[in-house]
Formats: structure tokens, sequence, C-alpha cells
């Protein structure tokens, strides 16, 4: 195989775009996602033995300085983005933080990616974060594959996952393989399509290219040694050639259908089928919509939107890293480049790739990559980054906050520096920051908890702010807006005593509990309540 450097160098910028793959892992903790994206990595050769990537939370991917930081604070930021090749592809995989990680930012990560891997526990079925996260995809309406893991326990019944995933996520499957058995009776999976079995043998780091593949469904094999997950799986087989969807490549690219595959990450079984399907069903980069015009990723010149910062907790260092998606275009070490807001010219000289092998400077990297720029706070969550032009690309959401507290003073000679600053962290997309109509004091809403901690940190280092959080009763806040100007005006007159002004001056309904929203929302049917507000 010819190296990645020579490719590089022969190929086109459309050639390259078009080889791009740019997906997340989604799932809810313990499903399966870190050894799911190792044994991707190890198709991939990134890495030659399992372990590694399970290492992020020690040393493995800490080859640097500024990475040293990151492990102080348990979170790798090497390992949030992966880049490996595989079939000719160049696959970027997007880490999406979860435990006391989840915050806002795991939500923008998929505004990054053109597709998602959804990893679903066979044994619990479809959880709360993994719903979380669907219904973001479901928003931009980004192509789901899913993986059904852990097929070698004692699982649920793959029709019932089915039909949860279905009914709870709302996202018609289309099953591509089908499971004979499970736990000690787990024979291997079934090809729907070319109706060849691949026979499950335990074992983490056999390759997968070693498995054995069995012709038709009544295999002597099956037959002999399996007879009741047999008898099972035909029966199940049969209602699913009746009853489930078939594979169609368009509902699939347009979010509308998620082929579904099962198999066991830690056995290394199922896992060659997912990177097959991202190759070979996966978008190339998409175009992007900006005020000024349609951003295509072949594009000759350099286009990219900041999605992500990673401050670093150290307060001796104020260095942080913006993660910018490439829109368009190359980017090339050295690359004059505008930063749209400010219309400063900046020199990107030191971005980061994340080539799973090893951390590299990279010299160029295209649309659909991901590079970290390090910088000292000048680059803010929604960024445009151009060669020149100035373009307005369509923005980086604010999702609905999940959590909210109110900033309580330690040292009340401070209350000026508290407000400015946490309009300033709400500006930059650390925190959601809402100014109640009726009432004084900034309420606070982030979507998981290490946004409280991020913000307190940041106050105490960086504005020399004393403040600890308490709790309000909101439950969720919801934009609202209408058509209807007149009907905006009475809704807004008659709940102005639960109606705030995010950051932007934006309308939001902070429903106090769950009943009080609902009821609001039946009694005012001309509004319109949102879960995310765009912004750009
Ligand atoms: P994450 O939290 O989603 O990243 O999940 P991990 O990859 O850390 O896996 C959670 C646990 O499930 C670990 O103990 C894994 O060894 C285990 N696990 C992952 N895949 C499988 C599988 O296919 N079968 C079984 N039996 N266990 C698995």
């Amino acid at each position: 195989m010819s190296s990645s450097a020579t490719l590089k160098t022969a190929a086109s910028l459309p050639q390259e775009v078009a080889r791009r793959r740019t997906f997340a892992i989604i799932s809810h903790p313990d499903a399966g996602k870190t050894t799911l994206t190792e044994k991707l990595l190890m198709y991939g050769g990134a890495i030659r033995s399992a372990g590694t990537v399970k290492g992020k939370k020690s040393q493995q991917f800490a080859t640097s300085d500024w990475m040293e930081v990151e492990k102080q604070r348990g979170i790798s930021v090497a390992s949030s983005v992966m880049q490996f090749e595989h079939d000719g592809c160049v696959i970027n995989l997007l880490d999406t933080p979860g435990h006391q990680d989840f915050s806002e930012d795991t939500y923008r990560v998929l505004t990054a990616v053109d597709a998602a891997l959804m990893v679903i526990d066979a044994a619990k079925g479809v959880e709360a974060q993994t719903i979380k996260l669907l219904e973001v995809c479901r928003l931009r309406r980004t192509p789901v594959i899913t993986f059904i893991n852990k097929m070698d326990r004692e699982v649920r019944d793959p029709l019932e996952l089915i039909d949860e995933i279905e009914e709870i996520l709302g996202m018609p499957c289309a099953p591509i393989t089908w499971p004979i058995g499970m736990g000690k009776q787990f024979a291997g999976v079934f090809d729907l399509d070319s109706e060849r079995m691949l026979k499950f043998t335990p074992g983490e780091s056999r390759p997968e290219t070693d498995l054995e593949v069995l012709e038709g469904e009544d295999h002597p094999y099956l037959v002999e040694h399996f007879p009741i997950a047999h008898a099972t799986f035909k029966e199940e087989v049969e209602i699913v050639r009746e009853a489930a969807e078939s594979f169609d490549h368009e509902a699939f690219l347009a979010g509308d259908l998620s082929p579904v595959f099962f198999g066991s990450a830690i056995n290394n079984f199922g896992v060659r089928d997912i990177l097959q399907a991202l190759v070979s069903w996966a978008p190339p980069p998409r175009q992007r919509e900006a005020r000024q015009r349609t951003v295509r990723p072949d594009d000759g010149a350099f286009t990219g939107i900041v999605f992500k910062i990673q401050a670093n907790m150290n307060p001796q260092h104020r260095d942080r890293i913006a993660f910018l998606r490439i829109c368009s275009g190359e980017y090339r070490q050295g690359l004059k480049a505008r930063h749209v807001r400010s219309g400063k010219t900046i020199r990107l000289d030191h971005a980061i790739t994340f080539m799973a092998q090893e951390r590299a400077h990279l010299a160029s990297a295209f649309a659909g990559d991901i590079i970290g720029i390090p910088n000292h706070g000048r680059l803010r969550i929604g960024d445009v980054i151009t060669e020149g032009e100035v373009l307005e690309l369509e923005g980086i959401p604010h999702f609905s906050p999940e959590i909210f507290r109110m900033a309580r003073l330690n040292d009340p000679l401070r209350a000026k520096q508290l407000n400015k600053a946490l309009l300033e962290l709400g500006e930059e997309g650390t925190i959601q920051v809402f100014e109640p109509l009726e009432k004084t004091g900034m309420i606070l809403g982030a979507v998981g908890q290490l946004q409280f901690e991020t913000v307190a940190h940041r106050l105490q280092t960086e504005y020399g702010v004393d403040a600890a959080f308490e709790s309000v009763p909101v439950h969720k806040a919801l934009w609202v807006s209408s058509e209807d100007a007149a009907v905006m005006k009475r809704f807004t007159q008659a709940n102005a005593n639960r109606l705030a002004r995010d950051a932007a001056g934006a309308l939001a309904f902070m429903a106090p509990n769950r009943s009080v929203l609902d009821l609001t929302i039946e009694k005012w049917p001309e509004i319109d309540f949102n879960s995310t507000r765009e912004v750009g």
C-alpha cells in the first residue's frame, strides 16, 4: 500500500475530499464506545494492540507538553479526534465525551461530522445519553449507522431491540446483519443480503479477516451445533424479511433510515462490517451554507469553523485548543487566514492534526478533517476562518440546557466583575447565560455538570471572582418565537415572570417543571418552543 504521504501529494483536492469520512461515535457510557474505537483503529493500522485507547486515561496518547496539562485534567485532547486510513479512505473519528465530561461540547461535536455511529448495549437497549445525542442527529438529519454490541452476553431479544430503536428514537431501522443466538450460544451473524454467515469465535486480538464464512441459512454446522439458536433465528429472519425496512441509501443519507449491525466489539466481531459501511455508505464532506454563498468542500479556498474549545485548566497556562472543522479547501502550514469575527489576519502555523498513530504538526489537511489550533482565547465557538473572504457560515447552535444554577458571590463587592465574566463566558459558549425579564441576577444553564466546574475555575483564575453556584427552580429552557408578532407580545406579557433573555438577546421560556411546560405549550399553539437556537 502506498503511504499516506504519497497519496497526499499525488491526489487533487476533489479526490482528497471525496475519500474523507468524518463521523462521531455516540452511545451511553459503558455501551462499548471505547472498545469499538480501539478495534476500528486497529483495522486502520493506527494502533497495534488493544488497550491503547483505554490508556487515554493514563499515558498512551500524551506525547507533548500541552497534552501534559490535559492529562492532569483526565481528558485527552488527542483521543477526542482520531484519524486513520482504511480502504483508500481517510477516516476522522470524533469522540463524544460522556460521564462527567458531558457538556455542550458533546453536542457540538455532532455539528462537525457528516455521519454518526450509534453503539447500543444489547442487554440494555436505548439509554438516556443516546436519546439526547440522537435527537441532535435527527435535527441535523445526520446519517446514522447502528451497532448493537455485546452479543456474546445474555442480552435482549434482537427484534425487541429494533422495535425500541424505532419507537424511542423514532429512527426506522434496516437490519443488514442478524444474530444467531446470543451469549454462550452466540453462533455468529448472518448477512441478510449475501445470505452468508460470519462464524463467531471469541478472542480479542484475532484479526476479523481470519473468520470463517458459512453459506446459507441452514448450514449443517448451525443445525448441528446450535439447533435452538438456529430455529429462533429462522423465525426471526422470516419476520425481519417481511416486516423490517430494507436498506435504502438515499433514505440513510437523508437521516431517515439506519442500517443495523450486530456484533461484539470486545471480540472484534462485526467491526469490519461497520468500517465497510462507513467507507461505502457514509457521505464524504458535505457543503455548508453561509449567508453569502454555499461553501463546497472542494472549493479551492480554505474555510473552517470552530466547533469546540478545550480550555486549559492549569492557571499557569491560558492557552487552549480550538477545534476547527475544515469546510472547504486545504490547510497548509503557515496559511495566512482571516478571522472573520475580528477581521484580523492570523497565521495558522502550529495547527495540530489527530492522526492516531502519532500526534503530528501536519503540513496539510483537507475539507472534512479536523485541526486543532492552539490560541490564547482569541478563537471562540462558531468563529469562521477563511483565506480572506468574509463568510458567515451557519453557526453552531445552542442546545437547550438542562441544569440550572445561579452564581452566588463570596465577595459581594465583585458583582460587576461577575456580570462581565459571565457575559463573556456566555458569549464564548462555555455556559449559557439567561437574564430574567422580571428578576435580577443571572441564571446559568448547562447540559452537563462539568460546565459549571469549568466556569467556577475560570472565574477564579481568569477574573479573580470567587463564586459558588446554587440551584434555581428551573427545569428546562426552551427558546420561543412566533410568526405572529401580536401573539408573541401577548405571550411575553402573560409569561414575563418565566421569560429570560440569553446572551444574544433571544427569548427563552424557563419552565419550572414538566407540567407547566406541557400546559404552556398546549395553551399557546402559535408559539414555537425550540430546543436549539441557531446562531450565526
Ligand atoms: P464506553 O464507556 O462506551 O467507552 O465502554 P467501554 O468500551 O469502556 O466498555 C464498557 C465495558 O463493556 C468494558 O468492561 C468492556 O470490556 C465491555 N465490553 C465492550 N464490548 C463488549 C462486548 O462486545 N462484549 C462484552 N461482553 N463486553 C464488552
